[in-house]
């Protein structure tokens, strides 16, 4: 989600967007609050091409979430392409009283975010993905986790969507008498 979200739309609808994935301040501190150490940065251009392909995909399948149809067999086989990118590799550890098996990455690289990405987002769909919801307001389509209890959070921070939503449906309540006369 945080990933989906470095796409900033103007909620107020001015139609601005600003993508924070061409900041690298916003890169180094995605890297770091998801611990994905070691990875080069900036991205070359091939591999961010793959960044946008990826984050629209995952825009996609967030929207049919949304809309709570089923996903494409065009998407879902585009998902097990970047899960297949860096697969991980199982690497015994010591510890003093036993031993572990520990997933590493055979690379640090972007590749290697995308596949915990796509990976990320392929186990929300074996969870509860009915919680993973867009900002109902058309200018924001923000992606966050609903954790009300009945499922019914529709707004990103319903005190700036929601409100700018009821506003307008407000507004528009009264333009309709004025159209009449
Ligand atoms: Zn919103």
């Amino acid at each position: 989600m945080d990933f989906l979200n470095s796409i900033l739309r103007d909620w107020k609808g001015s139609g601005q967007i600003e993508d924070r994935l061409e900041s690298p301040k916003w890169r180094r501190q995605f890297l770091d609050a998801w611990q994905f150490f070691g990875v080069e940065d900036p991205p070359g251009p091939n591999t961010m091409a793959s960044l946008i392909q990826l984050r629209c995909l995952l825009q996609r399948m967030v929207e049919t979430l949304d809309a709570r149809e089923p996903q494409s067999p065009g998407d879902i086989s585009e998902l097990n392409r970047f899960l297949a990118l860096r697969q991980p590799i199982p690497c015994l550890v010591a510890e003093e009283q036993h031993y572990r098996l520990q997933m590493q990455p055979t690379q640090r690289d972007w590749y290697w975010v995308m596949t915990e990405i796509a990976l990320s987002f392929a186990r929300i769909l074996l969870d509860d993905y009915t919680r993973v919801k867009m900002c109902a307001n058309p200018d924001c389509r923000w992606v966050f986790y609903d954790e009300s209890r009945n499922r019914t959070r529709r707004w990103c921070e319903r005190r700036y969507c929601g409100n700018l939503m009821k506003v307008r449906r407000f507004r528009a309540r009264q333009a309709v008498p004025s159209v009449k006369t």
